[in-house]
């Protein structure tokens, strides 16, 4: 729901979750002048260090939302919050995206299902809820990755299989719970792109950006994507188009698998919210995804997306923390000029953690993705 009457400072904004995401909405709604509180349980949330307000309590927390909804408006930094808090809240304050929006991004069947509905292409795909749905069907999409229906994240929640015999008991191995069996696509990269959408009229496009990803988690977004000037545009109609579906209100994030030497587009999935593979806006665009954020759920115009620089985001994770959790060597990365560096105030180093990142710019594309590699290798 997108509010009446714009929404204007010092008003009090709220988010759910307080990770990287919801630490960098808050710096740039507190930039512009609102007040913010944030609802995650974690006492070190990332984004605590810059809200007005961190009320530490569970999500479904019937206080805390209490609390929460005293905010003119509100958004969220994950999708796998619980739909029914932000439907409650949606009782009291304007919500956005809807409770409904971020339902569709928890389930991997759902997502599917509605993605194709709305005329877009999904990796051939069948739902697996129960070992009887093994079939001669299922023969046609191997090899292939079963991936559980929901809370997946980072490559987690998937396994990949060739036979029968391998489905079976990766369906097992998760557990039996409601899976995905997607069919395993001729891959020859992977592109996002953000869509900031207020409303029909008020729709603004990140150029996409080309993600490369090292053991099932985000590596590199090299931005503008090394990919014809055709595809790149079709893509970002594709995003828009599920937006406008959806008549959201905020941040939506789209993946989508570039396939086959014709670079057929194949959605992946959606998010409900900033994204990773959109982190370079923060340096490299007129305006950044959080700043779209805040101003959308404001009832405000998506501002200018227009990419200043070419550039590579890079993500650094708890691996390069030395094992005894020193701080890995800053320096080189800090000495260079066109390079910046945005760490999350996380206090534990963990292998696979996202802890930070940083946005090279470069003349173009190749060159940046070349120098944050060669800085990332510093480290
Ligand atoms: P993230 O949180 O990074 O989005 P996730 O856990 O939601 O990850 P997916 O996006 O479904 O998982 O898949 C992770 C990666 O696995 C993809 O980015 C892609 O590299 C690969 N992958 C997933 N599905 C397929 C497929 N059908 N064919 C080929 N590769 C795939
Ligand atoms: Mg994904």
């Amino acid at each position: 729901m997108k509010p009446n009457t714009p929404i204007l400072p010092p008003a009090m904004l709220g988010i759910l979750g307080g990770g990287q995401l919801g630490r960098m909405f808050t710096v740039a709604a507190k930039t512009m002048g609102y007040v913010v509180t944030v609802l995650d349980p974690d006492p070190n949330a990332p984004a605590a260090e810059f809200a007005d307000r961190h009320l530490c309590a569970a999500f479904d927390d019937e206080a805390a939302l209490n609390e929460l909804a005293q905010c003119v408006a509100v958004t969220t930094e994950f999708e796998n919050v619980n739909a029914d808090a932000m439907r409650f809240l949606a009782q009291h304050t304007v919500v956005s995206p809807s409770g409904d929006c971020v339902a569709i991004a928890q389930n991997r069947i759902q997502e599917k299902a509605w993605i194709q509905k709305a005329g877009l292409q999904t990796a051939p795909y069948q739902a697996i809820c129960q070992a009887e749905d093994i079939s001669a069907a299922s023969a046609a999409l191997l090899p292939g990755i079963l991936k559980t229906a929901t809370l997946g994240y980072d490559g987690k929640g998937q396994i990949r299989v060739k036979t029968l015999d391998e489905l079976k008991a990766a369906f097992a191995e998760h557990g039996g719970v409601d899976c995905v069996l997607e069919k395993m696509v001729d891959l020859r990269g992977e592109i996002s792109v953000i869509v900031c959408r207020l409303d029909s009229d008020n729709v603004q496009t990140f150029d996409p950006a080309e993600n490369i990803h090292e053991n099932g988690i985000l590596a590199y977004s090299i931005v503008p994507a090394r990919l014809p000037q055709d595809i790149q545009l079709q893509a970002r109609q594709m995003a828009q188009r599920l937006a406008d579906e959806l008549d959201y209100v905020g941040v939506l994030a789209v993946e989508m698998f570039v396939v086959g030497d014709t670079h057929e587009l194949v959605v992946n999935e959606i998010a409900p919210r900033p994204h990773n593979s959109g982190h370079h806006t923060l340096d490299a665009c007129a305006a950044d995804q959080f700043q779209q954020q805040v101003r959308l759920m404001c009832g405000l115009p998506p501002a200018d997306t227009r990419l200043l620089s070419a550039c590579c985001m890079a993500n650094i994770l708890g691996d390069v923390w030395q094992e005894d959790g020193g701080e890995p060597d800053w320096l080189p990365l800090q000495s260079d000029a066109s390079s910046f560096l945005h760490l999350y105030g996380k206090k534990a180093a963990r292998k696979g953690r996202k802890m930070g990142h940083f946005v090279t710019l470069a003349a173009d594309a190749d060159a940046a993705f070349q120098k944050a590699a060669a800085l990332h290798g510093k480290l």
